[in-house]
């Protein structure tokens, strides 16, 4: 049942008519005292989710939110519709910030948001226990999980803060990108009740994902920039030398283009930030510094110039396309050498052995993704918990016309080899043996006495491995986690073994004549 109280301020305030999914149920559950974790995708409209009760409960609301760049923003949207509020974090002095407090214990904000860091003071804490908190949003929530692709130490201590605010608020936590797992850590955290969990339909209808193998990544981005004169949109790259290589190559081809990265000045960003937002650039390239809460409307497409490290962290930037509902483009730009990238990320992070093995599961996870045949919009879908099983109709593999191809003695020659490597070696080993390679670590391991070795001689290593990528990705193989992943059969994998199961693959189309014989 809809809050006639929450639908007036609806319409009032911020001007809309009706509830988008999932609105009205966050806010009835807050306004009955329960914590809740709200889900929902990128543009779902998640702000009003808090937003509202705020008007609606006696006190303050306090907003944590991690992203201090767009902290002035939400608070001067809230002033264009006539709403209270402000904000506290490392860019004020220290005079600002106790006359904001001041604000707040006066009930003269309605809206209080905060950068997590804020709660690790003591003395802030105490600031805070001094204030009427009615209700405390806690955004982009998957901060809070070590098994969120986003992670942030200064999340930890909030559940504590929390705790120990006198007037014991109820909390809404709300993400666009949460797994099963990282939901249910959200959920434990913050003590959340799991049937307290409103998570809203996670496909994105207007949004057409598209993978792309092994094309020459400079010549597909200046081809799609000509096809789609004056549109707007971010190219993703993996390092912040990429992202200067490409913003200067395609400046070159008079494309409007700026870039975005963690190594440049605090003016630069913004500068270009501002001008991405207010259309004077058209296209941005960036690292995965850039972006998190942007709200630009018309992004028609999102390319991933390298494959990211995780599909959170995919879908969250492939979901900045299409905010507005128009059909807009995800598209991955595959090459297997752009893996070892993230692979490195992993190694050089700080982080604990178990966590690394999480992150190396997920770039797995990630790199199916870029492999499998299956519709890419349920395949994402499918990683966070939703088993739809309806196939979107406008990505990439839903629309790739070529014929199947039986290829199933080709798919036992690679388990079996995989059988007869006893899980101990990874693709580039297996491909070695398959190809009957003569390399210096096949001698020393002695492989090429194996009965598969050569057994694939007239194919390239570069083919084989894809094939390997094409059989773990379609769940016949899968490897193991870690830095060295080592292939293993599966149990379908076993049934083609034994002739119980066909495989097959879409093929590439062999050029036709097109033109009428010369004769
Ligand atoms: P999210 O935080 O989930 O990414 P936002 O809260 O920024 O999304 O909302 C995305 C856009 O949708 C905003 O422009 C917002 O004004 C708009 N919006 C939110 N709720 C509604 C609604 N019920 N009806 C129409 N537009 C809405």
């Amino acid at each position: 049942m809809v809050n006639l109280a929450a639908q007036k301020i609806l319409e009032d305030k911020f001007g809309f008519e009706t509830f988008r999914q999932g609105q009205a149920t966050v806010i009835d559950q807050i306004m009955a005292g329960e914590n809740t974790l709200a889900v929902m995708p990128t543009g779902g409209g998640k702000s009003l989710c808090y937003q509202i009760p705020a008007l609606l409960l006696p006190g303050v609301t306090v907003v944590v939110s991690p992203l201090i760049s767009l902290m002035k923003d939400q608070v001067d949207a809230l002033h264009e519709n006539g709403i209270s509020a402000t904000f506290i974090n490392s860019t004020l002095d220290y005079p600002t910030i106790r006359e904001r407090l001041r604000m707040a214990a006066n009930a003269e904000v309605k809206l209080l948001y905060l950068a997590p860091e804020r709660l690790d003071t003591p003395a802030f804490r105490q600031d805070l226990g001094q204030l009427q908190i009615s209700l405390v949003a806690v955004d982009e929530a998957h901060c809070i999980s070590q098994w969120g692709h986003d992670f942030r130490p200064s999340y930890l201590n909030l559940a504590a803060a929390l705790e120990d605010l006198p007037s014991q608020p109820p909390i809404i936590a709300l993400t666009a990108t949460a797994t099963t797992q990282v939901a249910a850590d959200i959920c434990q955290r913050l003590r959340i009740a799991p049937d307290h969990e409103v998570k809203t339909g996670f496909a994105r209808d207007n949004l057409a994902f598209q993978v792309i193998r092994d094309q020459d990544k400079d010549q597909f981005l200046l081809d799609y920039l000509k096809l789609n004169p004056g549109q707007s949109g971010i190219i993703y790259a993996s390092t912040r030398k990429e992202v200067e290589r490409l913003t200067n190559f395609l400046k070159k081809h008079k494309i409007s283009v700026d870039c975005y990265h963690g190594g440049l000045s605090d003016q630069a960003r913004r500068d270009a930030q501002e001008d991405f937002l207010y259309d004077r650039i058209q296209v941005m390239v960036a690292t995965n510094a850039f972006g998190m809460g942007i709200d630009k409307s018309n992004v028609r497409f999102v390319i991933h110039a390298q494959i990211p490290g995780s599909l959170e962290a995919y879908y969250q930037e492939a979901g900045r396309a299409g905010r507005d509902g128009l059909l807009s483009d995800a598209i991955l730009l595959f090459r297997p050498q752009d893996i070892q990238i993230q692979h490195f990320f992993i190694d050089q992070s700080e982080m604990d052995e178990a966590y690394k093995k999480t992150e190396y599961q997920k770039l797995q996870e990630m790199t199916q993704y870029a492999n499998t045949p299956m519709c890419l919009q349920r395949f994402i879908l499918r990683y966070f918990g939703d088993l739809s099983d309806e196939d979107c109709g406008r990505c990439s593999n839903c629309l790739d016309q070529r014929e199947l191809q039986d290829i199933t003695v080709e798919a036992q020659k690679v388990l079996s080899c995989v059988v007869r490597l006893h899980s101990n070696f990874g693709k580039s080993i297996g491909a070695q043996v398959l190809t009957g390679a003569n390399t210096q670590r096949i001698r020393q391991l002695n492989l090429q006495e194996l009965s598969t070795y050569g057994l694939m001689r007239g194919s390239s290593q570069k083919n084989v491995s894809g094939l390997i990528d094409y059989l773990t990705a379609a769940g016949f193989l899968k490897a193991t986690a870690g830095q060295y992943p080592v292939l293993q059969l599966t149990q379908t994998g076993a049934d083609v073994l034994r002739g119980n199961t066909k495989v097959a693959r879409k093929q590439a189309v062999k050029a036709q004549r097109s033109l009428p014989e010369n004769d």
